[in-house]
């Protein structure tokens, strides 16, 4: 059994905000003890890790990796044209393309101390994300976007029948292989009927999975809902047709009304927030500030890049933090303790990943070490935590543990090559840009 001594290190508490100088013995996959002063066991290899905050890994709670390679051939582009665009490329997306793209999506993530990752793949590329997954030894539940009702010339429908089958086909496939788990993952309700709403959420309450679906991302598309359900919204149309509980997950959450938000706390549902995507493709502002007040589990997700351009959760959470601020006009809302908690123990919590997303003894060890000291740019020996969130960015984590297995070192990979990944990525990316060019 591997063990691990890290010394020197500052133990987050979010609750405070504040660090303390502590040990952490890590012996096998587990934090078996965390304390002022822990006597090397024998065998037991001894990081020294004076300064580096330590802090549990994040949870990215909505992707869709096969979009890695997406930023910047689908910029700017108007919503419908967006989403009509983006299905033209997915469909012209090799395997060779799709696995590239998912590799460096997890990678992306597993660098800026990501272990966990909740994505939305496609029946087509089911395959290559698994690989991907895989070959970065990052931790996913994976579901496929399944659609029974066409919301544009361009969305791929299913029948219910069709869409159970391949649940089946991901589900013995994925489910607990390695470090994989399933989810169902109909699109949405603009362009899932009830009846595959509820049909897939028996699927997934008969075999223990979560539920992740987008949710109130359009204000069109959620205003066509409210109107065929004869409802206020998208949420109380989930909640009539019985879908929503506490492993519902639901990306974006923007459109709903107060009443929703309280359906949405009852229910113990996990919004996933998404803001670079929210912003950056005019989705709008759901009232994140107004669910933490009602106790909602809110978590964070980086979305697909060819909305966010972004796989980096404390980038992600810092958009969070600002935006609800600005846009509520309160400084204090959101504040960065909040915030560490919605990428962390929230997400975990959200995904069922039980001993994760908190630093404990006990604790499965997936942490993080961050370097604040050797950043020209953010160096302040007392406001550590504070500036990681607010000043830094993910390429500060020095080390990452999943399940007390050192994947990152130094900043480095320490069971891949990076430079040899780049040149393999870069000529496959090149292909593809030439292909989306002469769509
Ligand atoms: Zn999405």
């Amino acid at each position: 059994m591997k063990k691990y001594l890290i010394r020197n290190c500052e133990l987050a508490n979010f609750d405070t905000m504040t660090t303390s100088t502590r040990e952490i013995l890590v012996e096998g996959e587990r934090i078996s003890k965390i304390a002022e002063k822990i006597e090397a066991p024998e065998g037991c290899e001894i990081i020294d890790a004076k300064g580096m905050i330590a802090m549990p890994s994040f949870a990215d709670c909505h992707a869709h990796l096969t979009q890695s390679v997406l930023k910047g051939p689908m910029d700017d582009y108007p919503i419908t044209t967006w989403l009509v665009r983006l299905f033209g490329i997915e469909d012209i997306m090799s395997p060779e393309e799709n696995y590239y793209s998912s590799l460096l999506g997890c990678l992306t993530a597993l660098r800026c101390g990501t272990t966990v990752i909740n994505d939305m793949a496609g029946w087509d590329i089911l395959d290559p994300v698994i690989q991907a997954v895989h070959d970065s030894k990052i931790r996913a539940t994976i579901g496929i976007s399944t659609t029974d009702v066409p919301e544009n010339e361009a969305t791929p429908i299913i029948s219910i029948d069709e869409a159970l089958r391949r649940s089946e086909v991901v589900y013995n496939k994925v489910h607990n292989n390695g470090k994989m788990r399933a989810s169902v993952a109909p699109a949405g309700l603009p362009a899932v009927s009830g009846r595959m709403a509820q049909e897939l959420k028996k699927f997934a309450n008969e075999r223990g999975l979560v539920f992740h679906t987008h949710l109130g991302e359009g204000k069109m598309e959620t205003n066509n809902v409210a109107k065929a359900y004869g409802l206020g919204g998208e949420a109380e149309a989930l909640e009539q047709l019985g879908i929503l509980d506490k492993n519902t997950l639901l990306a974006h959450s923007i459109w709903l009304s107060d009443h929703e938000l309280d359906i949405i706390a009852a229910s113990g549902a996990n919004p996933v927030h998404c803001p670079c995507t929210n912003l950056k493709i005019a989705d709008g502002i759901p009232k994140i500030a107004a669910m933490v007040k009602r106790g909602i589990n809110v978590t964070i997700g980086c979305d697909g890049e060819a909305s966010s351009s972004n796989r980096d959760m404390i980038r992600e959470a810092r958009l969070a933090a600002y935006l609800q601020k600005g846009w509520t006009l309160d400084p204090c809302v959101l504040d960065a303790g909040t915030v560490y908690k919605m990428m962390t123990i929230n997400g975990m919590r959200a995904l069922g990943y039980d001993g994760l997303g908190e630093l404990k003894e006990g604790n499965i060890a997936d942490f993080i070490l961050v370097d604040m000291d050797h950043d020209i740019a953010l160096i302040n020996p007392d406001f550590k935590l504070n500036n990681f969130l607010y000043a830094g960015d993910g390429r500060n984590v020095d080390t990452v543990f999943l399940g007390g297995e050192i994947l990152l070192r130094h900043g480095k990979f320490t069971f891949i090559d990076e430079e040899e990944i780049v040149a393999k990525a870069t000529p496959v990316i090149r292909g593809l840009n030439k292909k989306i060019m002469n769509m």
